[in-house]
């Protein structure tokens, strides 16, 4: 109803009914897939929330700043229309909504996506964060998470009953997203990563259509859908494999002298290149606020007693240690350890891509231009691959960067804008000083930040012509194209 039929109503003594509570009904300005413009019509919109479980958030309602909000406050966008859907059914039709007025599309699951992907100026969102939930079944192995879940969903819900899969170090990262891309996490050198525990999965594909795929069923979208990211629709759950566990880990934070970086640093590649599997290993390079630089090795363990005293042992070796923190800590608290200092709301910029064999030069090239540029609050830190990850062939998965030994992430985050715009051009210079060392090592899709078409294309490697002949199969409008696109052939 337009805001004249309201009054027209009103003055008639007509209330018009109004499910939001607003004061008049509109058409809504909208933008498309192709960047055009667009009308949603106030009938239309009211048409759709009233066949949703969840509801429709628009601009002006209450509750819309909150509900536009993602992760990295670099990324202040405003979508015409949000669908804070409840269910599959939901799912299926907000992609129908949206394909009718070919809407940009943005789908959010945690909204944690750093490059800022998961919403949109003018387009549509499909919120999940009414979809959570995770369903045990213990005697089977197996979780049900529902697509929009956080990952303390699953963990809360499988570690008490003795289970667990591969999750990522933040307990309110979206699921969805980070599955899709791959999943890396505290246990992926003994479980792999989260989609080489991924069962299947239910989809609502770009025609709006509920589809399994699993080994016996769409095993193309199976296939795709593990590491190749939301390009063929939202996933609406997701069934993983789950192992035994007790629960307990030990942690350990050894401190390093900075002046001793570039030895540190050779012996850390070379324990990782030979690390075992219950071995979770980081180092980081840091700047405190007061100037002060920092270097760590820390990381998490699993194992008998006797292997996680030797791997600490191992660690204590690499250098001469200058402060040491070891515990045996409950897992469940260990995966919400970062979330304060994660939390919503910071301006993030970091680059990120692998390592596959480091020399000499890489580890100057690392140290040497940390040093050489001290800035407050920024961060490099190297994660560990390798093990049950590096054991999957590249193309068993959509996920290519099997080989990658080492994950390097440079940059950082701060509450205040000017602050991480510094850390923005320090995290830019810092990558251009090290990325020839990555060339062959490629990047984590849930790690880029603007990496163009082609250097996606290039990252997806042998796998991409699959890719693309999956995506013009499911997808072939690219209605899902705010993620790491493939392009449909
Ligand atoms: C603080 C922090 C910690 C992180 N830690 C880790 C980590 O330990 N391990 C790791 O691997 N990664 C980690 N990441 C990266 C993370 O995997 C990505 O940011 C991922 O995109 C987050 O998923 P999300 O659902 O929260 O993201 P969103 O921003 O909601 O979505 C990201 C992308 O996934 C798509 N998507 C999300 N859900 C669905 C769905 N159900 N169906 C279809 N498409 C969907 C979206 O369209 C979008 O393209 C971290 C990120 C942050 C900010």
């Amino acid at each position: 109803m337009k805001r004249r039929d309201v009054l027209g109503a009103a003055l008639a003594g007509l209330a018009p009914f109004d499910p939001w509570g607003r004061a008049w009904a509109a058409d809504v300005a909208a933008v498309t897939l192709s960047g055009g413009s667009t009308t949603l019509k106030d009938a239309d919109i009211r048409d759709f929330a009233k066949g949703l479980s969840g509801n429709v958030v628009l601009q002006g309602d209450a509750g819309y700043d909150e509900a536009r909000q993602i992760w990295n406050a670099m990324f202040d966008k405003r979508p015409a229309l949000i669908a804070r859907c409840a269910s599959t059914a939901d799912v299926a039709r907000a992609v129908q909504f949206a394909r009718g007025y070919d809407l940009l599309l943005a789908v959010r699951g945690g909204g944690h996506n750093i490059a800022g992907l998961s919403t949109c100026d003018g387009g549509m969102v499909i919120d999940l964060s009414l979809l959570r939930g995770a369903k045990i079944d213990r005697a089977g192995r197996v979780a049900r998470v529902a697509g929009g879940s956080l990952l303390a969903d699953l963990d809360d819900a499988a570690v008490p009953q003795g289970l667990v899969t591969t999750a990522g170090v933040v307990s309110y990262t979206g699921a969805g997203g980070l599955t899709l891309g791959g999943g890396i996490g505290r246990l992926q050198r003994t479980h792999g990563l989260t989609i080489d525990n991924v069962l299947g999965v239910e989809i609502v594909t770009a025609d709006g259509k509920v589809l399994r795929a699993n080994k016996d069923e769409n095993q193309d979208l199976h296939w795709a859908v593990r590491g190749g990211g939301g390009n063929f629709g939202v996933v609406t759950e997701f069934q993983y494999r789950l192992h035994p566990f007790d629960g307990k880990v030990t942690t350990f934070s050894i401190g390093f002298d900075p002046s001793d970086a570039k030895n540190l640093l050779a012996n850390y590649f070379e324990y990782g290149a030979s690390a075992p599997d219950w071995v979770y290993v980081s180092a980081a390079m840091s700047t405190g606020q007061d100037g002060k630089s920092n270097l760590r090795v820390s990381g998490v363990l699993i194992g008998t007693p006797d292997q996680r005293e030797a791997a600490v042992a191992a660690v204590r070796k690499l250098g001469s240690p200058t402060s040491d923190r070891v515990n045996v800590v409950d897992y469940l608290a260990v995966q919400k350890s970062a979330d304060v200092s994660s939390r919503f709301g910071n301006y993030h910029y970091s680059k990120a891509g692998f390592f596959g064999e480091t020399t000499k030069d890489t580890i100057d090239a690392l140290v040497d231009f940390f040093n050489a540029n001290p800035m407050p609050g920024g961060n490099m830190s190297l994660l560990t691959m390798g093990g049950a990850v590096g054991r999957v062939a590249p193309d068993a998965t959509a996920y290519p960067n099997r080989a990658a030994t080492q994950n390097i992430d440079v940059g950082g985050g701060s509450s205040d804008r000017a602050a991480a715009d510094k850390l923005m051009a320090w995290g830019r210079a810092y990558w251009k000083a090290i990325v020839d060392h990555t060339a062959g090592g490629g990047f984590y899709v849930n790690q880029m930040m603007e990496e163009g078409e082609r250097r996606v294309a290039d990252n997806f490697g042998g796998n991409y012509q699959r890719l693309k002949a999956i995506k013009a199969k499911y997808d072939p409008g690219n209605q899902f194209r705010l993620n790491a696109n493939i392009k449909p052939t």
